[in-house]
């Protein structure tokens, strides 16, 4: 049994109370306690504050980056051990490689944004502007880091790359973290948390890590601060609302739920390139990781003449992930991370179909490596739709290994329809027709918040729409969140305040390092 421990003010802390039950989601064993309970939640944002914040606003970025190249090694030597702590979650291999390599390989491009930004404390953000009919009188855009604590509230579904993606920007950007996790999956992110204080290389008050009940850190939050919480839609909803985040003008960042949608041009023959493309990503987005991505198709939107072709081709390519235990030999796909998790797909499928959707696929064998009837697994399940009419598929999200075919007649029906889940993370358009791909971009782009463009020319070499690239913003608006994450450059402004400078523009010029 794994004791699961906090990180608050320089020490590994453990709470007093009723303790947390974390179980293998194979096996439904209990693997590992943890208690947050008395924990001095403010004293260590208090902590953060006093010895983080100034530390590292003291560093340039080139400093803050070398830190950051630090961490990501670390966490890339200690890979195999993290890979073993997934497999509580129910994370395969190949699975967890994705989530622990995003968290090395994200803290690893920021080491090297760092190392671009060099010598500097702070940025100055574009020309500057001439503000009178004199050219001397100029005005510029400094961008400092804030001087309060990030509190970032993770998912359960990436307890490696949750917690590193929004570290690694937070430190670059001079900013100290106070990282809780989700409870079900806290123990792979305790061993990154683990490994990242066993490197040293962090300045003392810059990292913070409750491991397990929030308690009440969000009551000592103040204007300063920044709060970056992923989850579902309905938790988000409610940290927004809460008195002392709105009262103490908290700066906030919602990553939510997201209906993201595919949709396959009119043009697209069955079987060819971008066909065979469309329909193995899709496979992929509905079984990696069991589903539960934020990311994953959960819509796809097909030309009604080709909805029995490719309800064929993906329950083909469905058909052939073995389910089971996540270390067993050839197993691509495990159980969903917790009962409640399980509870809550199957539950989703029954209102689709009660909703009037219908059932064109399930892979009903049984899970191998387990016993049976243990463990949260879940059927890779296929449901058809009519999107005008089936209205839940465009309001909720299943987060598990589902998706919802929904048969158009016309481009413009297709924008339509994905407008309707009002706000998502990604969208991926399938086709090689120029004239529809142009409206399908500017048409989805305002509800999106990636477009993956799946053409004959890159079918070999496109990533899968799922990945999320530290140099392209991640985030939705709506739906999703509304939020913004990564980015590059881009993701440092969360944690930034954007000030404009006006006065003489020589000695603005001095003042801000810039040259002339
Ligand atoms: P969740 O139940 O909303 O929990 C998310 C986090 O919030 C957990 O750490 C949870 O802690 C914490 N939490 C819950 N209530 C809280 C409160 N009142 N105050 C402070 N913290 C609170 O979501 P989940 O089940 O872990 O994750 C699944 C959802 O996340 C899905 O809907 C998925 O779409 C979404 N997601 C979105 C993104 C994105 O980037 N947009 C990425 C990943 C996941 P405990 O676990 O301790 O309760």
């Amino acid at each position: 049994m794994i004791r699961l421990k906090s990180y608050l003010s320089g020490a590994w802390v453990d709470g007093q109370g009723e303790d947390e039950i974390l179980v293998d989601a194979s096996t439904e064993e209990t693997v590992a306690t943890t208690c947050t309970d008395g924990l001095d939640r403010d004293a260590a944002l208090q902590h953060a504050r006093e010895h983080g914040g100034p530390a590292l606003r003291a560093m340039t970025f080139a400093e803050r980056g070398a830190m950051l190249k630090a961490i990501s090694k670390a966490i890339h030597d200690n890979r195999e051990a993290l890979i073993e702590a997934s497999v509580q979650g129910g994370t395969t291999r190949g699975d967890a490689k994705f989530d622990i390599d995003g968290a090395s390989g994200t803290l690893a491009y920021y080491a090297g944004l760092g190392k671009r930004l060099g010598d500097r404390t702070f940025l100055v953000e574009g020309e500057g502007e001439q503000l009178t009919r004199s050219a001397r009188f100029f005005g510029y855009h400094v961008k400092t880091p804030r001087e309060g604590v990030a509190v970032h509230i993770n998912a359960f579904n990436f307890p490696a790359w949750g917690l590193a993606e929004k570290a690694a920007v937070a430190w670059l950007a001079g900013v100290p973290v106070f990282s809780k996790p989700a409870t079900p999956t806290a123990l792979l992110a305790f061993r990154i948390a683990e490994t990242i204080v066993d490197t040293g290389v962090l300045p003392v008050g810059a990292f913070q890590f409750l491991c397990g009940a929030h308690g009440d850190v969000l009551d000592h939050l103040g204007p300063q601060d920044m709060l970056a919480f992923t989850g579902s839609g309905r938790t988000g909803a409610i940290l927004r609302r809460l008195a002392p985040i709105s009262d103490r003008h908290v700066r906030v960042n919602v990553e939510a739920d997201s209906l993201n949608a595919v949709v396959i041009g009119e043009d697209v023959e069955v079987g060819s390139e971008v066909w065979q493309m469309a329909v193995r990503d899709i496979a992929r987005e509905v079984t990696q990781k069991t589903g539960q991505k934020c990311t994953a198709t959960r819509r796809v939107f097909v030309p009604r003449g080709a909805l029995e072709a490719l309800t064929e081709a993906l329950s083909e390519e469905i058909g052939r992930v073995k389910i089971g235990h996540p270390m067993h030999d050839g197993v691509r796909m495990g159980p969903v991370a917790s009962a409640a998790q399980q509870r809550s797909v199957k539950e989703g499928i029954a209102r689709f179909v009660e909703a009037g959707a219908t059932l064109a696929y399930q892979n009903d064998a049984a899970p191998i490596g387990v016993e049976p009837g243990k463990g949260f697994f879940v059927r890779p399940t296929l449901l058809v739709a009519e999107p005008g009419n089936v209205a839940v598929v465009h309001q909720e999200e299943i987060f598990g290994p589902v998706t919802t075919l929904l048969p158009y007649d016309s481009t413009a029906d297709a924008v339509r329809f994905v407008a309707m889940g009002e706000g998502g993370l990604i969208a991926s358009i399938y086709t090689d027709d120029k004239k529809a791909l142009k409206e399908l971009v500017l048409g989805l782009a305002p509800w999106s918040g990636r477009l993956l463009c799946g053409t004959k020319k890159v079918a070999d070499q496109a990533i899968a729409p799922g990945m999320v690239l530290p140099s392209c913003v991640h985030g939705g608006p709506g739906r999703a969140g509304g939020g913004e994450e990564l980015g590059g450059e881009r993701g440092l402004s969360f944690y930034l305040q954007r000030t404009a400078v006006q006065g003489d523009r020589a000695l603005l010029m001095r003042v801000l390092g810039l040259k002339a």
